[in-house]
């Protein structure tokens, strides 16, 4: 048998798309063109919400998304462990306080419950915002979040990395589609070849804030603008009217993002039908992230949970089986240890890393590799 090589995740590029990047090639414009606008708009109506803007890729979106509701140092976050750090460390860019919360055990999302027992615990004001993450593709429940935020007066930081495509249904039975700014103020995506939709590197922020969104157009582009001006000296002049970044996605890449979100749909139907199989492989014998009714879960990832995990990745990868460990919890990573994490109580985060692991989950994997992953998988659980 040929020696198998599957990863846990990967892209899938197709002619659309070498042609679109090709053609983008020989236009007048490989950065700061109409490709970007164009992406922009075709990514704000395909999760429903009101802006776009695209950027360098999603840990430059947090970035962002931070300052532009203002967070100043100093000022505490509140966010889930089991995530990948860029999530945590965009309050610390910021020079604010990363909190955090533990999750559900069978969600694996940011507790709702953990969340406000944090809250509840400190004084009034304690607390600036709420970074949740649809974990996995899984969407949090933002209606939910949404209600404790404006209890305590918080902004919520959606990271939608794992879910384009994703939806709850929310309590009046209107599909909420991640990104839409339905009840998060902005939200971020993610265009790493790891994640739904492949740029290379990319990200995109999505909100209904008119305001917010401007005032990410000024940051992702150095704080220039050429609005509201206090001089003017002519055409060429422009002002910087804040300190901001070089956070821009350029046009190569927002002619793929383009080609690449046409597809997006099908590849998130295609990996809830891998899910479907593993899910009747392994029910009763291994557990998995639980769906909450009406959900959509855009399946980033396919998580299971096994008492040797170790074990099993190794196994795994003897046959050529890539799978991966998400999330190690960012609070036990050296950095967070040193500014003094090391002793939160996030027991139900520490378990689950204790036994979590992602299969193989990417709409190119065959029937005959996921089959190959169901077998390894069972023959090691069952010795
Ligand atoms: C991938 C990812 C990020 C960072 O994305 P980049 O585009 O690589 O910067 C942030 N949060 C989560 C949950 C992610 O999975």
């Amino acid at each position: 048998m040929a020696k198998h090589n599957i990863p846990y995740g990967r892209q899938h590029i197709d002619k659309e798309d070498i042609s679109a990047v090709i053609e983008t090639l020989t236009a007048d414009f490989l950065t700061q063109g109409p490709k970007v606008k164009q992406f922009e708009d075709a990514f704000a109506d395909y999760t429903g919400a009101k802006y776009a803007v695209a950027v360098s890729n999603a840990t430059a979106g947090l970035h962002l998304s931070v300052l532009a509701n203002g967070l100043q140092p100093g000022e505490r976050v509140i966010t889930t462990p089991i995530t990948f750090a860029a999530t945590a460390n965009c309050i610390r860019y910021a020079g604010g306080e990363v909190w955090f919360a533990d999750i559900d055990p069978d969600t694996y999302l940011l507790s709702l419950e953990a969340t406000e027992k944090l809250i509840k615990s400190k004084p009034k004001g304690f607390f600036k915002g709420i970074i949740p993450v649809d974990f996995g593709g899984l969407p949090v429940n933002l209606e939910a979040f949404r209600n404790l935020a404006d209890e305590h007066n918080l902004w919520i930081i959606e990271d939608a990395c794992h879910a384009p495509g994703g939806y709850f249904v929310d309590s009046n039975n209107v599909d909420q589609k991640c990104g839409n700014g339905a009840y998060a103020d902005l939200a971020v995506f993610s265009f790493h070849p790891v994640k739904h939709i492949a740029c290379g590197e990319g990200g995109i922020i999505t909100t209904n804030n008119e305001k917010l969104y401007k005032k990410l157009l000024s940051l992702r582009t150095h704080g220039i603008t050429k609005e509201n001006m206090v001089e003017n000296h002519g055409g060429w002049y422009y002002e910087m009217q804040e300190l901001g970044f070089n956070y821009r996605l350029t046009d190569i890449q927002s002619a793929l993002g383009i080609t690449q979100l046409k597809k997006n749909d099908a590849g998130v139907l295609r990996r809830n039908e891998i899910a479907d199989r593993y899910k009747s492989a392994f029910n009763g014998l291994l557990k998995y992230q639980t769906l909450p009714v009406n959900c959509h879960n855009a399946h980033h990832l396919f998580i299971v949970e096994v008492k040797d995990r170790a074990g099993l990745y190794e196994h795994l990868r003897s046959k050529g089986i890539f799978a991966q460990i998400h999330y190690i919890p960012v609070h036990t990573l050296p950095y967070y240890r040193k500014i003094g994490y090391g002793n939160a109580d996030l027991s139900m985060a520490e378990a689950y890393y204790g036994r979590c692991i992602s299969l193989p989950m990417y709409p190119t994997l065959s029937a005959e590799e996921q089959d190959f992953v169901i077998h390894e998988v069972k023959a090691y659980v069952n010795g």
